[in-house]
């Protein structure tokens, strides 16, 4: 029978859940367990199988557009290499930086992406914090060039995948920074800086596998003993309710464009940075 590549983050279950007990035996002995909480963690994982079932269905569904982009308009053919892989998993890794950036600054995108912030821990089961509505947000535009390039589509999709798959790891407080990993990769300590909501470290490392993008275009972000990271959203969600996580900030967006007096700020409200949609939809509430 042929592996379903759609179904690999499924697949991982074991790994993932051998870590998350792997974590929780460390973080005992080391008398940190209230890191966890088990309504937060078991909120993600219902949020992770909703992800899941969604993401499978919008596969099903923009498959045939990557399929025709690939078969009618592909730029390059590729012969079945190893290099071609390498340059597959580096092109979506360097659209995943972008599609993770535009995610924090853009509000459309941030209705969806803010689920997987909205805790305020940070551990293993954080990673399956997923929103369901990413197909919505339109997450899958993203990739479509790599399929114009001339990558097969079920190529597309397991390198996504295995993209989010490697990112499952950077989510503990159970591991120090790791030498000259932190300025190749995205690692625990980078990524706690990315999920921290202080001044110093909101909106920067938006790294999937490569932390080289954030060093490239001037997001990147060092983790300090100083400032220690405070994690969650400038707007907390307060709700362990996993349907309602996924669709609070959705409401608020759309009842803010319904309510806004000119097209403008609804514009705004819509597609603005995330603070600058607050500021002006807080100017008619
Ligand atoms: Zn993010
Ligand atoms: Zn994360």
């Amino acid at each position: 029978m042929k592996f379903d590549i759609q179904l690999l983050l499924l697949a991982l279950a074991p790994v993932f859940l051998a870590c998350v007990a792997g974590e929780l035996w460390y973080l005992r002995r080391q008398g940190r367990l209230s890191l966890y909480d088990w309504r937060d963690s078991v909120c993600c994982a219902c949020l992770g199988l909703l992800h899941q079932g969604a993401d499978k269905l919008a596969w099903v569904l923009v498959l045939p557009l990557y399929a025709w982009i690939y078969q009618q308009h592909r730029l390059f053919q590729f012969a079945d290499s190893w290099l071609s892989f390498l340059l597959l998993f580096i092109g979506q890794d360097f659209l995943y930086y972008w599609f993770h950036r535009v995610s924090h600054r853009v509000r459309w995108l941030w209705a969806a992406h803010s689920v997987h912030h909205s805790s305020t821990r940070m551990n293993f089961t954080t990673a399956f914090r997923q929103s369901l509505m990413y197909p919505l947000a339109g997450m899958w535009v993203f990739w479509l060039p790599l399929a114009w390039l001339g990558f097969p589509p079920e190529q597309v999709v397991g390198v996504v995948l295995l993209n989010l798959a490697f990112q499952f790891f950077v989510h503990t407080q159970a591991c120090p920074k790791l030498g000259w990993l932190e300025y190749v990769f995205n690692t625990p300590s980078i990524h706690r800086g990315h999920h921290a909501k202080n001044p110093r470290y909101i909106d920067h490392n938006y790294a999937g596998v490569l932390v080289i993008w954030d060093r490239l275009f001037g997001s990147y972000v060092e983790e300090s003993a100083d400032d220690p990271c405070d994690y969650g959203t400038v707007k907390p969600v307060n709700s362990f309710n996993p349907l309602w996580v996924s669709v609070v900030e959705w409401r608020d967006m759309l009842r803010e464009a319904w309510r806004a007096p000119n097209w403008k700020d609804r514009w705004t409200v819509l597609f603005g940075p995330p603070e600058e949609a607050e500021a002006a939809a807080a100017r008619w509430r």
